[in-house]
């Protein structure tokens, strides 16, 4: 079995070549982060216009790169669900008329979903195991029970982390710092907190109280909005100069998002445990996502595993990233499961907003 994955949610086209054993036999992706950049957000229409520049394109390489012709491939997986309505309407239609040419069948896939069951392709990971998606659009704790058997224990209530990481960054204008000019707001922090004193500043833990798996962003972003216009002051500089206290924030921040994420995923092994929905000894935490990159939140989630008997899992960050590889993955688990595979697709529309399995956050919170 191969699979051909066509990948256009948010702001990357890629596609990718995969076989039944998980070997990546073609991709390509085309990036848009640096013109977004430019622009200081995706704006949907300019997004859509370059997937479409590029989607023929990208596809034609993965599929070339794999030396094989399109007549070996078994069938064609797709994103369809959630993300920005005009991006995932890209790939859409691109792939029906693919479909539709060479009478394949299709898959639709969930963009979490792929994003999840990834470490399987990797990793030989057996269900049920727990999954932490923390990155610039995503911040959830899934139980994975199945190729499409999901159970939503907490998301995050406002922003993502790294969607914050990327604010503050902003906000400390750290791309006018010498050493991180080229990083993303995350890594920059991550790289600056190593010459700061995370216990500097006292900012407030998120949810300190809360007993759900729930998450929240945003009340430590205007904290330290608020801890830097104060610095500003103090130290007598504008708005847009780099502050001499950069790295200390830094630092403090990062404690502060690594001891919330931390506390919340413990919350969800406890949880998982005691329902016995996880194994008390030998369980898997697999940690996905652009933020989950940075190894001080790592070894967090490490002092998480070890005080519950779990294994930590990180993909290899090109696979922790929007990729064409988890989609043509997916497909083939689910094409190793019979599910969800369209022999006449004519009539499946995109869905922009679509929760991960099934949401159980409010049963997690009471139960604690
Ligand atoms: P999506 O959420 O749709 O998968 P994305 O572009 O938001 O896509 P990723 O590419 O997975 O997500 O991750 C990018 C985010 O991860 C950015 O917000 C970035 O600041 C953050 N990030 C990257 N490296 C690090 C790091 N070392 N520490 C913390 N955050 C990081
Ligand atoms: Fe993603």
């Amino acid at each position: 079995k191969i699979v051909l994955g066509i990948e256009t949610s948010c702001d990357d086209t890629a596609a990718a070549v995969v076989d039944e054993t998980g070997n990546v036999l073609g991709e390509a992706i085309h990036s848009q982060t640096e013109i977004h950049l430019k622009a200081g957000g995706i704006i949907p229409p300019v997004a859509q216009q370059l997937h479409r520049e590029n989607i023929h394109r990208i596809v034609q390489e993965a599929v070339s790169a794999s030396n094989l012709s399109p007549s070996d491939l078994s069938a064609i997986a797709t994103t369809i669900k959630p993300g920005l309505a005009l991006s995932l309407g890209v790939g859409l239609s691109f792939s029906l008329q693919l479909v539709n040419q060479l009478k394949k069948p299709f898959i639709p896939i969930h963009h979490m979903e792929a994003h999840a069951l990834t470490i399987r392709l990797t990793n030989n990971v057996e269900f049920p195991f727990l999954v932490l998606l923390i990155s610039g659009g995503h911040c959830l704790l899934a139980l994975v029970q199945g190729v499409s058997d999901f159970l939503l224990l907490g998301k995050s209530l406002d922003i993502a982390p790294g969607d914050m990481f990327d604010k503050v960054a902003r906000r400390l204008s750290l791309v006018k710092h010498p050493e991180c000019s080229t990083m993303s707001g995350g890594k920059a922090i991550e790289h600056l907190a190593k010459q700061g004193n995370k216990l500097c500043f006292d900012l407030k833990h998120p949810m300190q109280r809360a007993k759900s798996c729930d998450f929240s962003f945003s009340g430590l972003q205007s904290n330290v909005n608020k801890l830097i216009t104060q610095k500003e002051k103090e130290e007598g500089i504008e708005a847009g100069q780099v502050l001499s206290s950069a790295a200390d924030i830094a630092a403090s921040v990062q404690h502060t998002t690594a001891r919330h994420i931390a506390r919340t995923t413990y919350r969800a092994i406890s949880f998982c445990q005691k329902r016995s929905l996880l194994s008390q000894t030998n369980a898997v935490l697999v940690a996905s996502g652009g933020v989950a990159s940075n190894m001080y939140i790592r070894k967090a989630l490490e002092v998480v595993t070890d005080l519950t008997q779990c294994t930590l899992l990180c993909p290899p960050p090109k696979l922790c990233t929007d990729n064409g590889i988890m989609i043509a993955w997916n497909g083939i688990e689910r094409l190793r499961a019979g599910l969800g595979i369209l022999y006449n697709p004519e009539g499946i529309r995109y869905e922009p907003k679509c929760p991960l399995g099934l949401d159980i956050s409010k049963e997690v919170g009471e139960a604690a």
